[in-house]
């Protein structure tokens, strides 16, 4: 894919703002972060639940999906691989367990957006989307829970803000809540959704896409945290 510097993401966002080299390292240079054991089952647990919400009825097509759906990549080993798949059978198993006693109805999932902002064209693609009363909606995306999840990083969540913006811009729908749903929960976090917060949403995005765009490199972020630290030419954590 051609890089657009006036495409912007939620996750260039994030690259950006963890360290202006890893934008550059995954967006303009098109190199790859390799993947984790952590991000690789996430991925293939995402995977699993989009074709689920597409095509599913019962816990057998989503373990089916799953296993269609698995990405072999990250593990050092045949066991430690086979330690994550299992890993991941059983949040998806709880998952299921979960929506039969919580049932809601899900009016889209992996559903893309796309509106203007300024000179940029915002984009994403949303995890699920339920209806709620009142001509209302509530937003989710899944998280596997590596990391704890509170109402306080949902409701400041840019992400969920720019994605809540996405919905009302592109596809015309009220949101009235946003929510984690974290997988090894499992767990819904769900908190009301404030329109009125959309300005200052976009000032958030308008100020890193603009150094994005000038490809402002003068700062560097942690690169003892960072997944590209033995790749990349600027890292201070090579041997860690
Ligand atoms: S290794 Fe350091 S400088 Fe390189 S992308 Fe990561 S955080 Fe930035």
């Amino acid at each position: 894919m051609i890089f657009d510097p006036l495409e912007i993401n939620y996750s260039k966002i994030k690259a950006y703002l963890d360290c202006p080299f890893l934008y550059r390292y995954i967006y303009v240079e098109r190199k790859f972060a390799p993947q984790t054991p952590f991000s690789s089952l996430g991925l293939s647990v995402h995977r699993a639940l989009a074709r689920y919400h597409a095509a599913g009825k019962d816990l057998s097509d989503l373990l089916a999906h799953y296993e269609d759906a698995w990405l072999n990549y990250g593990y050092s080993t045949a066991q430690e691989s086979m330690e994550f798949y299992n890993r991941g059978a059983g949040v998806l198993e709880n998952w299921w367990l979960y929506s039969q006693n919580n049932r809601a109805e899900t009016i889209y999932s992996e559903k893309k957006f796309e509106f203007p902002f300024g000179k940029w064209r915002v984009k994403g693609t949303i995890d699920r989307v339920d209806r709620l009363g009142a001509g209302l909606v509530e937003l989710i995306d899944y998280k596997m829970g590596f990391e704890g999840k509170t109402s306080k990083d949902v409701s400041s969540s840019l992400q969920l803000s720019m994605y809540a913006i996405g919905l009302s811009r592109a596809l015309n729908l009220k949101v009235g809540a946003i929510a984690y749903f974290v997988l090894s929960g499992p767990e819904k976090i769900s908190v009301p959704y404030d329109p009125s917060t959309e300005e200052a949403t976009l000032g958030l995005v308008g100020g890193p896409a603009e150094k994005m765009l000038a490809l402002d490199m003068s700062r560097k972020g942690e690169c003892s945290r960072c997944p590209t630290r033995k790749f990349c030419p600027e890292s201070l954590a090579r041997e860690s």
